[in-house]
């Protein structure tokens, strides 16, 4: 048996797996980092649609730019058909949908920091291995970890077989990248919990020659979510001929019709008029495959030496498409984390239990949010009642209705961001989409308050982090029943302000000397105003500023989301589709 050495070792080569050693080897050159990759790869792999989050991540490791080569379609939103009406309407990323046509490839600037890709896993999984490879780390591809050697919470060894070739791997590091079979995750005996009642399943396959519903600008288009009441479809192009076209049903409602898989995905295809004049002239690859896609979380997220990272450490269900984001964003963290772990500057509990505690709540609000999705898709109406459950756990006792609407209204401070935002869409996008299901305009809170003061009773002092530049550095913040106040940016801005009362007017007034006088950039004088009226409201929702309303005093000015900018009715692809 081969023996060898390594500072970490991963396993699994997809999206997380290449994001752990890329950015190890960016920050620290000189480490030996290894991937054992049990595929040879190009390999087809579900979950092609990501968010704009993910192409900060792939611009700091380097491979933003190989990505944008290959060409694959530039997701500028998503078009719904969800709810209580049959219309379509638009997610936009740019709001307004102002996406200008530039030549492509592009750059990692301007509106295409706003924008995701659609990705055909098989090239993109490739290209960021490869990468992985190019930054200085071993790969071996069909190379499976067959054992994970352990004494009692500390992994001692893998054992590899790669070829004919058994290996012994012994790291400081172990990273468990290796996806749904959650290898590490299974031999150090760490339970998962499945914090939700939708249990669906996928089932889909590649087409050639279908349409893209809608094309903008240059490569630019918006997938597709329809919903058919028992369940949904997905419309993903990967390239000028290729798209991945799935459905999602519950486990329960499959088992009931009696139907095989390929039966049930036709006729669901055969059922939507959209779906069908894009496919008219298309032929399926006949890749048929199905999946179980139980949203989960892994009890913890670290041990000794070791970390899970991407889906080893929990899924979300895929109608939020968060998927590569959290298996991104973990993996990101968990470089970091490992980079301070070598630097000894930071104590090792709080860094790994900042990731596992962290993730585990991001993932969570992504499950939640998820499911506070399909609260409005009919058949899943029961889940109003388990929002109610997710309201009384941060102690607000509401009746099903009014969970539901917090929830999409709700304003969630993770510790370390710096910006508000719940389950990874800003506030006022998340108002909007609460808005677009409610079909009525959803006030921010704050309009028509007098008096607001800082509320930091029974808080404790706790630490929170700036991630960046391969630095994790410490601020201090407060928590509160699991919320979150970070004493950093805007946040203590309006920390230190309202330490003692102050009227609305004061507030506005103050914020209009910060906005002129306090070193802001011209873009951050633009941004500021719509900033400091998120920051607020997420302040009063998460309840660490109390407001009343006094007479004669100037209020808070009415806020209404304003519904149009990133969520409107669709206006192209309705009208190619009358009868939609
Ligand atoms: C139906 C469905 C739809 C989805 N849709 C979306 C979407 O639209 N958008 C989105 O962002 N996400 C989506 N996802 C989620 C997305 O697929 C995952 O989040 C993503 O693939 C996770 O990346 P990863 O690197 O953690 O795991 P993976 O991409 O699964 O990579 C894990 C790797 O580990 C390897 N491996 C496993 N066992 C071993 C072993 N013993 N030894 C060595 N290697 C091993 C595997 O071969 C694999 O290459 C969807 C998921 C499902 C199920």
């Amino acid at each position: 048996m081969i023996e060898s050495e390594y500072d970490v070792a991963i396993i699994g080569g997809g999206p997380a797996g290449s994001t752990v050693c890329a950015l190890l080897k960016k920050y620290w050159p000189q480490a030996k980092v290894v991937i054992f990759e049990r595929e040879s790869f190009p390999r087809d792999h579900v979950g092609e649609s990501q968010l704009p989050h993910v192409s900060a991540i792939l611009d700091e490791m380097g491979v933003w730019d190989k990505v944008e080569r290959a060409g694959f379609p530039i997701k500028v939103g998503a078009t719904y058909r969800w709810g209580k009406s049959d219309r379509l309407w638009d997610f936009e990323f740019i709001q307004d949908g102002a996406f200008v046509s530039e030549a492509r490839p592009g750059k990692y600037a301007g509106q295409r920091t706003q924008t995701a890709f659609q990705v055909d896993r098989a090239l993109y999984d490739k290209i960021l291995l490869d990468h992985a490879r190019g930054q200085g780390g071993d790969v071996f591809e069909a190379a499976k970890v067959t054992s994970v050697e352990h004494a009692g919470d500390r992994i001692v060894s893998l054992t590899v077989q790669h070829k004919d070739v058994t290996q012994r791997v012994k790291a400081r590091h172990y990273v468990d990248c290796s996806g749904h079979t959650g290898v590490m995750r299974k031999a150090m005996g760490v339970e998962t919990e499945c914090p939700t009642t939708l249990q669906n399943i996928a089932i889909w396959d590649y087409w050639q020659n279908a349409e893209w519903a809608v094309s903008i600008g240059v490569g630019g288009t918006r997938v597709q979510v329809l919903s058919l009441g028992y369940g949904w479809i997905w419309f993903i192009p990967l390239g000028p001929t290729r798209t991945s076209i799935g459905l999602i049903v519950p486990a329960q409602y499959y088992k009931e019709t009696g139907l095989r898989p390929e039966e049930m995905y036709e006729r669901a295809l055969a059922s939507d008029p959209i779906i069908q004049g894009l496919t008219k002239n298309a032929v399926s690859e006949n890749k048929l495959s199905t999946t179980k896609d139980w949203s989960f979380l892994a009890e913890r997220l670290s041990g000794e030496n070791w970390f899970l990272a991407g889906e080893s450490s929990g899924f979300a269900d895929p109608i939020l498409a968060a998927g590569m984001t959290l298996a991104h964003r973990g993996a990101r963290e968990v470089a970091y984390t490992i980079l301070e772990l070598e630097r000894g500057e930071l104590d090792p509990s709080w860094l790994k239990s900042r990731y596992s505690d962290g993730h585990r709540r991001s993932i969570m609000q992504h499950i939640r949010f998820a499911d506070f999705w399909y609260t409005q898709n009919g058949l899943f109406s029961e889940l109003k009642n388990f929002t109610r459950q997710i309201a009384g756990e941060v102690g607000l006792n509401m009746t099903s209705d009014e969970a539901w609407r917090w929830f999409g209204t709700g304003g969630f401070i993770d510790h370390d961001r710096v910006a508000a935002d719940v389950a990874g869409f800003a506030l006022h996008a998340a108002k909007n989409i609460a808005s677009s299901f409610l079909g009525e305009e959803v006030e921010y809170r704050i309009s028509g308050r007098t008096h607001f003061k800082l509320n930091l009773e029974e808080a404790s002092r706790s630490w929170g982090a700036d991630v960046a530049n391969g630095r994790i550095r410490r601020h201090r913040c407060y928590t509160r029943e699991g919320q979150s106040l970070p004493m950093v940016g805007i946040w203590a801005w309006f920390a230190r302000m309202l330490g003692q009362e102050r009227t609305a007017q004061e507030i506005m007034d103050a914020a209009n000397i910060h906005r002129e006088f306090g070193g802001m950039s011209r873009e951050e004088q633009i941004r500021f105003p719509r900033e400091m009226v998120e920051a607020l409201e997420t302040l009063v929702l998460d309840g660490w500023v109390v407001t009343r309303t006094v007479e004669d005093f100037e209020p808070w000015p009415k806020f209404v989301v304003d519904c149009e900018g990133f969520m409107h009715l669709n206006r192209d692809i309705a009208l190619r589709f009358s009868n939609c």
